[in-house]
């Protein structure tokens, strides 16, 4: 089911939560919500669940008007950061829920409703827990019975808020991957909520970068980290380092000398030159940039390096593959097209 979210801005008691966003949800995509806390993610999810009304705007789930439907029209499957699963019912009885209190009209018959059950508990690899209690299993398998429970009433679109937000780094990594394949299988539009922008970068097939209630960017893991625009999205998805240039003739100088990157067409002026610690390489001589290293430290399998520039001006963070003691100087270079210029404020 296609989701297309139009010119929608929601208050609480005055305070605008979200401003006029507008986003197009595609049919079988998996889409995360992506932002710092407050930026109004959830707010967008409930709006599009029916759980909150718009203040304007309107939400369309394919050609149809959803904004004055209820929840249950909307045909909705839900898992929440804290599972909220009934806890004085076995998990079989969890998974079937959705579909056992339909109205007789549209409810499957009994034996139906348990084979579809069991089938699902297949699907999140619980079979053979099907008699167990939610206190019986792991944080990880209980969100796992939310899941196979939310996918039970064959929602049109599935919301995950924060799913694994509660669990252990190595459990949230395991059902990161998990998820990825039963979304590859069912195939059900997917709405996601995370401020975990590993997560949202290997798990989905857009970002939807959000931040102060506005929507920043929209674009596939590649393009947004690859192609920030702006300097919040370049700073929230992966590490950044910033420089204050100015530009002569399209050359990016820093202070009295041009650092060997160009951007013709660029209006002359102070910019903000972003780049990502590990796109920078060490050179000899040249026009490069010339730094003194002010400290270094292990990150992982590289060297992440405090360069002062022009004499301690300004400090950026690069990564190198060797240790580099305090004091050396060094000259460097960026890599071709890994860093963005954006207007200084
Ligand atoms: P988090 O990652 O912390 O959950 P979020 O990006 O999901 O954050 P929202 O929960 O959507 O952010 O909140 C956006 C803004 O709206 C916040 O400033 C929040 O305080 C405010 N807000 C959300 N719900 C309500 C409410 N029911 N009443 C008043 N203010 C609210």
């Amino acid at each position: 089911m296609e989701v297309r979210v139009q010119n929608v801005r929601k208050e609480f008691d005055r305070f605008p939560a979200l401003h006029d966003v507008s986003l197009d949800i595609r049919s079988g995509e998996l889409i995360a919500l992506l932002g710092p806390s407050g930026s109004g993610k959830t707010t967008l999810l409930r709006l599009i669940a029916g759980l909150e009304r718009p203040t304007a705007g309107r939400i369309f789930f394919g050609d149809t008007d959803a904004s004055e439907k209820s929840v249950q029209e909307r045909n909705i499957g839900f898992v929440f950061q804290h599972y909220a699963l009934f806890r004085h019912m076995t998990i079989l009885e969890n998974v079937s829920f959705g579909l056992k209190v339909r109205p007789r009209s549209t409810r499957p018959p009994a034996g139906e409703i348990r084979r579809r059950a069991m089938e699902l508990l297949d699907l999140v690899q619980l079979a053979g827990l099907e008699k167990r209690y939610p206190s019986q299993l792991s944080g990880g398998q209980r969100q796992r019975v939310a899941l196979a429970r939310a996918l039970a009433i064959e929602p049109g679109v599935l919301l995950l808020d924060e799913p694994f937000g509660a669990l252990d780094a190595q459990v949230r990594r395991e059902l990161r991957k998990w998820l990825r394949e039963i979304h590859d299988r069912t195939g059900h539009t997917t709405v996601f909520v995370t401020h975990d922008q590993e997560e949202a970068l290997e798990l989905a097939d857009r970002l939807c970068v959000m931040s102060q209630g506005r929507i920043e960017q929209v674009g596939s893991p590649d393009s947004v980290y690859d192609d920030p625009s702006s300097p919040f999205v370049f700073g929230f998805i992966g590490e950044s380092s910033e420089l204050p240039v100015h530009l002569e003739n399209g050359d990016v100088w820093v202070g009295d000398r041009p650092i060997g990157i160009s951007q013709p067409g660029t209006v002359a002026g102070q910019q903000r030159l972003f780049f990502r610690p590990h796109d920078i390489e060490l050179v000899e001589g040249g026009a490069a940039l010339a730094g003194v290293v002010a400290s270094s430290r292990r990150v992982g399998g590289t060297r992440r390096v405090e360069l002062d520039i022009g004499g301690a001006a300004h400090r950026v963070e690069i990564d190198l593959p060797f240790d580099h003691p305090a004091g050396e100087r060094t000259q460097i270079a960026f890599r071709p097209k890994r860093w963005r210029l954006f207007p200084a404020a």
